[in-house]
């Protein structure tokens, strides 16, 4: 501990520092060494134990181990095993150890990262991570982008860009349009950045859940007649319910036509593009003006960092741009990156270094084949789940997450959608597996989404068997 005899001293020795760094590591990695055997679903009925944790700061110091014990032993167990193989829950990311490592590091070195000039080479590494996301987009050099918290917060952020492009001080008559089924943040963005629910329009999807372009255009030119000020789609590049990808050219085309900005949420399936031979999966992802990425989704990262690129660099400085005579000098120009002249933040973490590392470590061939597995291992567990009887696959695969329900002769919705509900609740039930499911026009859909790093083969094998011996037992219920 920092001295006792001196009240206001918060250094610790370097003997000190490496005990307690030692001893987070050991519970850290045996976390890790054992995550396989942990239950994929933790009890989250935890509303006692959080009264019961409620507390005054403490006026004395505690040991770590006591703390250390509470945390690895009580409370984090207590929670969905997001890191878990099985964890095929919602959009999973695993967390990769280098980001963590990186961390670590960002918060004991602490340099000041949100201005250029205060750390320009440690800057330069998260422009340098910034530039592989533009060029893993295919959008062209003059695009800038920027790390955010996660994918709302990007989404954001591209609102605001367009607003601002678009609509400048009269954002009262702008509306934007996304599919019935965009995910719930672009509709939070979007009153955040002043576009009240009365100006966002939710576009119908075809048989495959994508954005109708004939209903888009419909909406436009109605809204146009009205008066109002079309300024920006949002697509999306996986949606979370079903994993459908919209139609890029076709609204890129729409939108060049009536001058509106085009932004895919990629924050889920943006990644993919990522590998080459995926790409046919995206076609015209990189047409739009910009694109939201969750590194903490399709690259693995722990959670905490989402991306956007904006293809018009200037536009998202534009947005963003601000000073004080307090302030370091600003970066004149822009071959220098400068991170509070892109995005809202001026003191911050240090986003880049996790994307840097992680890169680093493992080389993007890993990070290719990775991603892709995802892929490979999603559309084969979807096949063979095709074909038990009492599956019906609603949204096959289109990148690496599928949504099905189950069906028998004579079944009412209502009992289908009990089904459906009561299988995903077993398999999960058996601790190795975790879905979720999503309701889509009335109709429960279960969902595999294969996105952790961890979930390999073997993992998806016993998914596969759960399921399908859930559904025996299920439907051998009902017959
Ligand atoms: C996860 C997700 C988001 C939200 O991203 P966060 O990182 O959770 O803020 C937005 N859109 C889609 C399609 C997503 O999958």
């Amino acid at each position: 501990m920092p001295s006792p005899s001196d009240p206001a001293d918060l250094e610790f020795s370097p003997d000190e520092m490496r005990r307690l760094g030692e001893a987070v590591l050991a519970r850290s990695v045996a976390h890790l060494a054992t995550i396989q055997q942990q239950p994929v679903r933790g009890d989250v009925a935890a509303e006692d134990l959080c009264r019961a944790m409620r507390e005054p700061a403490p006026e004395a110091p505690a040991a770590l181990e006591p703390l250390l014990d509470r945390l690895f032993d009580e409370w984090i167990p207590r929670s969905f095993t997001t890191p878990s193989p099985g964890y095929l829950a919602y959009i999973p990311g695993g967390g990769v150890y280098p980001a963590a490592l990186a961390d670590l590091i960002a918060g004991t070195t602490n340099r000041y990262t949100g201005v250029w000039l205060a750390a320009p080479a440690l800057v330069q590494l998260e422009a340098n991570a910034l530039d592989w996301m533009r060029e893993w987009m295919q959008f062209p050099p003059s695009a800038r982008g920027l790390f955010t918290a996660g994918g709302s917060m990007a989404n954001f952020n591209a609102i605001v860009c367009a607003r601002e492009r678009h609509l400048g001080p009269e954002i009262r008559p702008g509306v934007l349009y996304a599919s019935t089924q965009v995910h719930h943040s672009v509709l939070k963005s979007a009153k955040l950045a002043g576009i009240m629910p009365d100006r966002v329009r939710a576009i119908e999807v075809d048989a495959a859940f994508r954005m109708r372009t004939d209903r888009l255009a419909e909406a436009v030119e109605a809204d146009r007649r009205r008066g109002l000020r079309p300024f920006i789609v949002v697509s999306s590049a996986g949606t979370t319910n079903t994993g459908a990808v919209d139609p890029f050219d076709a609204v890129a085309a729409l939108c060049e036509r009536e001058r509106m900005w085009h932004h895919v949420d990629g924050a889920y399936g943006g990644c993919f593009h990522i590998c080459p031979e995926l790409r046919p999966l995206l076609p015209g992802l990189s047409r739009a003006d910009s694109v939201t990425l969750d590194p903490h989704k399709g690259l693995f990262l722990p959670y905490g960092t989402g991306a956007l690129v904006v293809r018009d660099g200037a536009a998202l400085r534009a947005a963003h741009t601000a000073t004080a005579s307090y302030m370091p000098h600003m970066v004149e120009g822009d071959e220098f990156y400068d991170p509070q002249q892109h995005g809202p933040d001026l003191s911050r973490g240090f986003p880049g270094l996790r994307v840097w590392l992680t890169v680093k470590l493992f080389g993007m061939a890993k990070i290719r084949a990775a991603i892709a597995e995802k892929r490979a291992l999603a559309v084969d567990a979807a096949d063979r789940l095709a074909k038990v009887p009492g599956v019906v696959m609603v949204a096959p695969p289109q990148l690496s997450l599928f949504a099905f329900h189950l069906d028998w002769p004579g079944a009412t919705r209502p009992a289908r959608n009990e089904a459906t509900a009561a299988l995903m609740a077993r398999v999960t039930a058996r601790q190795k597996v975790m879905l979720t499911g999503c309701e889509v026009d009335g109709r429960v859909l279960a969902r595999v989404c294969v996105l952790s790093f961890r979930t390999r083969r073997e993992h998806m094998d016993v998914c596969v068997q759960h399921v399908t011996e859930e559904t025996r037992k299920i439907l051998g219920g009902i017959s």
